[in-house]
């Protein structure tokens, strides 16, 4: 059946400014790490997507290497947005990344200018666009000069492939130089993607103040810890959950539900119950709270769990005692 995206949809989220650039993003977005490979459902993936766009969520994040298998997440995506999305392109934020490994040989991973080159036109042929909104260098390379990875940034974007550019699990030091070279350059960065929920807190020590020093906005992934952080493994390992479908591709792994993790989400589930919330949406909102966090970037495997977890926007204000009942169960 053909889609209409819902009417109200921009009624129901709420949008932030990215750093100090002109693009606002939804305060939750959505990635397509898992759920949309080859392996998946494809009436699910398509569901999900149509929910998040009828709910405000205007970012769609991707990969080169999403699948599995590899590159299929781009394609299938591609094939939902040229049935669906195609009179929304401009209403839409569309991102993808290399960094990681992606095909055979010397020329498929890291942060050479080839790498990067290749590997975004080989994504914009299987996504059917011809720029995307943001692209990232995906992790850092310790032997590139980082002046070679940056000065390609800018080059995809003077050639027209992408609006922005990002950074992503760049450390402090490391993501100030990037910020710098992109500025000389003239292609100021847009926003940094690091890994960031309440069982993960690296991007308090430091790259948060870089960030909001240079006016670079930051999208942080798995902040449900990949579904840790929510209810679904309150009571063992669901069958159809992340952890027992050996995805592979970084997918976490049913031994990663250890019981002191258990217990922990345990009693953040009975402060989420007191506030009114599932956990899923205090997770959110706990990272939400912090103003130089521009989105929270989500997956999911049902359409019901994003219309749940969007709700994270009614209510990221924590009072200190909660915080502290917080860090006191995370300690
Ligand atoms: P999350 O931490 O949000 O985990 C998503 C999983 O949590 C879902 O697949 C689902 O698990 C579960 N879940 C989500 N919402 C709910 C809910 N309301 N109730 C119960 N369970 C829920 O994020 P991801 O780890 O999926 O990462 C999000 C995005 O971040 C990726 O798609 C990608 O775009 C980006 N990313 C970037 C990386 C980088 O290096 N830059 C690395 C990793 C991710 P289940 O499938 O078991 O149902």
């Amino acid at each position: 059946m053909s889609y209409t995206a819902s009417s109200n949809r921009y009624e129901q989220m709420e949008y932030r400014r990215c750093g100090n650039s002109g693009l606002m993003l939804p305060a939750v977005s959505l990635g397509l790490w898992h759920n949309f490979g080859d392996i998946d459902s494809m009436d699910k993936a398509r569901d999900i997507l149509r929910t998040a766009f009828d709910h405000g969520i205007t970012h769609f994040d991707l990969a080169n290497n999403y699948g599995p298998p590899p590159g299929s997440a781009e394609k299938n995506f591609g094939q939902l947005f040229k049935a669906d999305f195609l009179p929304y392109r401009d209403e839409l934020i569309i991102s993808t990344k290399a960094g990681w490994k992606m095909w055979e040989g010397p020329y498929g991973d890291w942060g050479s200018r080839k790498y990067l080159v290749a590997s975004l036109d080989q994504s914009l042929k299987r996504m059917g666009l011809d720029y995307v909104d943001i692209y990232y260098h995906h992790r850092p390379d310790p032997h590139t000069p980082l002046e070679e990875t940056m000065s390609t940034l800018d080059l995809i974007v003077r050639q027209g492939k992408a609006l922005y550019v990002g950074i992503s699990s760049y450390q402090p030091a490391e993501a100030a130089k990037a910020i710098a070279i992109l500025r000389e350059l003239g292609t100021p960065c847009l926003i940094h993607q690091p890994k960031y929920s309440m069982f993960e807190r690296w991007v308090e020590n430091g790259l948060l103040d870089v960030l909001e020093r240079e006016g670079v906005g930051c999208i942080p992934f798995s902040p449900l810890a990949q579904g840790m952080l929510t209810n679904k493994y309150l009571k063992g390992v669901p069958t159809d959950s992340r952890a027992a479908s050996h995805r592979g591709n970084g997918a976490m792994e049913e031994d990663q539900v250890t019981p002191e993790k258990l217990d922990k989400v345990k009693r953040l589930n009975v402060l989420a119950e007191q506030r009114g919330q599932s956990l899923a949406q205090m997770a959110l909102a706990w990272v939400l709270k912090d103003p130089r966090i521009t989105s929270v970037l989500i997956g999911a495997s049902k359409p019901e769990q994003v219309t749940d977890s969007l709700q994270c926007i009614k209510n990221y204000q924590f009072s200190s005692e909660e915080l502290a009942l917080i860090e006191g169960i995370l300690r």
